[in-house]
């Protein structure tokens, strides 16, 4: 039998109005498991800025954001360029006030063996989730303090932050610099009432992954679930759930945590018994 289902979509699990005039921004909010979140933000009457690049992915997330019941805004953000991060944090707050809860979920990756990774590849994907991070993070922290309000952080991490990532080192590593940024950060920022953790997604398909899979949805779906321990693949609502705990009063003794989120798939491993080892060229060349 696989570990139960959640409560169904829509189901609130903190109370009512706990993001009543609380302003959340979430980087790459208008896609996948970002648009997830600011649901669930939106749900419990937060206003939800959704920060990304492409205006179509803006324009989904806010969209989600008012029909769950919040107030949406969307600001243009590359995260990787610092003055950028300046504009849109003045922009959300000229418009709704000052951000009091960052979600630090925007990434990029593709599989690739490290060996033929170009320098741009590794910048690209580096740049998003460690650079971008660190800017948001330092950003909205200036000016929490400014203002001597407290403030909540969860960057989006993944397990491979601690086992690796074979065929994702640019990714796996600038995870595992989000892990020590997360630490980090929460000592220095407890003396201004800030909080940071982070969220470490298992295996969530999405609307979007669930496109690409197209025609072989329903095959890739099984084969990804028998290999959990949970029998099953996670639901959206599940991380949104997660994360709006992490950021509430209700953490309010929090900090510096890791929430792993992945019906147990990363402590798979059983001693020293795995299977064949198939080199990543070859894997992804499809005989793995
Ligand atoms: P996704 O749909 O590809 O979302 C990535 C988002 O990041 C997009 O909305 C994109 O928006 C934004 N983004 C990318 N580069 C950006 C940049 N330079 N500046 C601002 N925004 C940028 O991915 P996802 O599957 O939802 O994943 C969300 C988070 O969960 C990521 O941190 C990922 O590592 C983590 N995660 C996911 C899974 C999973 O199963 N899905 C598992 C483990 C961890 P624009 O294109 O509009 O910029």
């Amino acid at each position: 039998m696989p570990l139960p289902e959640p409560p169904p979509a829509g189901s609130r699990m903190l109370p009512a109005g706990t993001y009543e005039g609380q302003v959340v921004l979430i980087t790459g909010g208008g896609t996948g498991l970002g648009r997830g979140m600011a649901v669930e933000f939106a749900r419990l009457g937060a206003t939800v800025a959704v920060a990304s690049r492409n205006p179509a992915h803006r324009t989904e997330g806010v969209a989600a954001v008012w029909e769950a019941g919040g107030r949406g805004l969307g600001v243009e953000l590359d995260v990787r360029d610092p003055a950028g991060v300046v504009a849109a944090f003045d922009e959300v707050e000229a418009a709704v006030g000052g951000v009091s809860v960052l979600v630090n979920n925007a990434a990029g990756n593709f599989q690739v063996p490290a060996e033929a990774m170009s320098p741009n590849a590794w910048r690209a994907v580096a740049g998003i989730v460690l650079d971008g991070t660190f800017f948001c993070s330092a950003e909205f922290a200036r000016r929490r303090i400014r203002d001597e309000l407290p403030g909540a952080i969860l960057n989006i991490g993944a397990t491979y932050a601690w086992t690796g990532g074979p065929g994702a080192a640019h990714s796996a590593a600038a995870k595992a610099g989000v892990v020590n940024l997360t630490q980090t950060l929460s000592v220095e920022w407890a003396a201004y009432g800030i909080r940071v953790n982070s969220l470490a997604p298992g295996v969530f398909p999405h609307d979007d992954v669930d496109a690409q899979w197209g025609d072989g949805h329903d095959e890739r779906m099984r084969e990804r679930s028998a290999s959990i321990p949970a029998g099953r693949v996670g639901r959206v609502r599940e991380l949104g759930w997660a994360a709006t705990y992490l950021c509430s009063p209700f953490a309010a003794y929090v900090s510096g945590h890791h929430f792993v989120i992945d019906g147990a798939n990363w402590h798979r491993r059983h001693g020293f018994s795995m299977p064949p080892y198939v080199p990543i060229p070859d894997l992804m060349r499809g005989s793995g």
